[in-house]
């Protein structure tokens, strides 16, 4: 069976780091070059802290994928670049899978024009643990005979958005079953502002942020004399690699574009 050929842009980040493992280890894929913002010409086994491998490093986009004829752009960097290298890829027929955070909905609705126009298909995911995304699909389950819900979303202190994009969309993913209503009791009143969170129809979302946290979520449903409590917890950056590979073997079966992991999760 022929290979899976991929290009990785965003290496040397945190999360590109993982992925260029991921890739390098499977028996599936090959790591056919890399993207990087320095480094041309180098490899990405000359790296510190690599393992071997003779895949090529560009600056340049166009001439990676020109040179390099990939199936798949893995892309892990960051939403200018990221909505650049994603677009590019489709143009030239190659099949996004893309972590970076932070499109935007008119980002979003350009590429899948394009992705239809092009017949490609590309996975946007801004939630790689399997997980993750488990959590918040049993939450929706669950929001159906709990309608009393507050979620509690913990991540580390350089976090740049509050609430977490995973918190909103579970609020979302709630809401499209829960019976609304307003939480708590009704003349309630907060004595320190910002006491109860932020409020998404009637729910409360909490967010905290400290060092040593990675990515963690909390949904906790209350009801007479019991309370059901729904929690994830990425401890390592290897947490998202299992949806990396899952969206990886989808959008090679595919031309349609998805946005977010929970669409190909049976
Ligand atoms: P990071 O450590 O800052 O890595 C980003 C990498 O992109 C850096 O190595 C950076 O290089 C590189 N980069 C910047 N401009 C580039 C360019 N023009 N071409 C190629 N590479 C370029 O960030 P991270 O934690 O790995 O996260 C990366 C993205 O994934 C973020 O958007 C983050 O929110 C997202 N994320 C997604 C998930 C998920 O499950 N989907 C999970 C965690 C994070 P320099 O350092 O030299 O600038």
């Amino acid at each position: 069976m022929e290979k899976v050929k991929i290009v990785i842009a965003g290496p040397r980040g945190r999360m590109g780091k993982e992925a260029v493992h991921l890739v390098l280890q499977s028996e599936t894929y090959a790591l056919v070059g890399a993207v990087d913002r320095k480094y041309e010409g180098f490899k990405v086994g000359d790296l510190d802290g690599f393992p071997e491998s003779d895949a090529m490093i560009y600056t340049d986009f166009e001439k990676c994928l020109q040179e390099t004829e990939p199936d798949v752009l893995i892309d892990l960097t960051t939403p200018e670049v990221g909505m650049f290298h994603t677009r590019t890829a489709l143009k030239y027929k190659v099949r996004p899978v893309v972590g970076t955070t932070g499109f935007s909905d008119e980002d979003l609705a350009e590429l899948e024009q394009l992705c239809s126009e092009q017949e490609t298909g590309c996975i946007i995911a801004p939630n790689f643990a399997v997980g993750a995304v488990l959590m918040m699909k049993f939450s929706r389950m669950a929001a159906k005979y709990f309608p009393d819900v507050e979620i509690i979303e913990l991540h580390h202190d350089q976090k740049l958005d509050a609430p977490s994009g995973t918190a909103v969309k579970t609020a979302q993913m709630i809401a499209d079953v829960r019976e609304a209503k307003r939480q708590g009791h009704q003349d309630e009143k907060e004595t320190l502002h910002g006491a109860r969170g932020a409020d998404y129809q009637g729910m409360h979302i909490h967010s905290v942020r400290l060092p040593g946290l990675i990515a963690h979520q909390q949904v906790m449903f209350g009801a007479d004399g019991q309370t059901l409590t729904i929690r994830h917890d990425s401890y390592h950056r290897s947490s998202f690699m299992s949806g990396v590979k899952l969206a990886v073997d989808t959008v090679m079966k595919m031309d349609a574009f998805v946005y977010g992991l929970e669409n190909i999760i049976e």
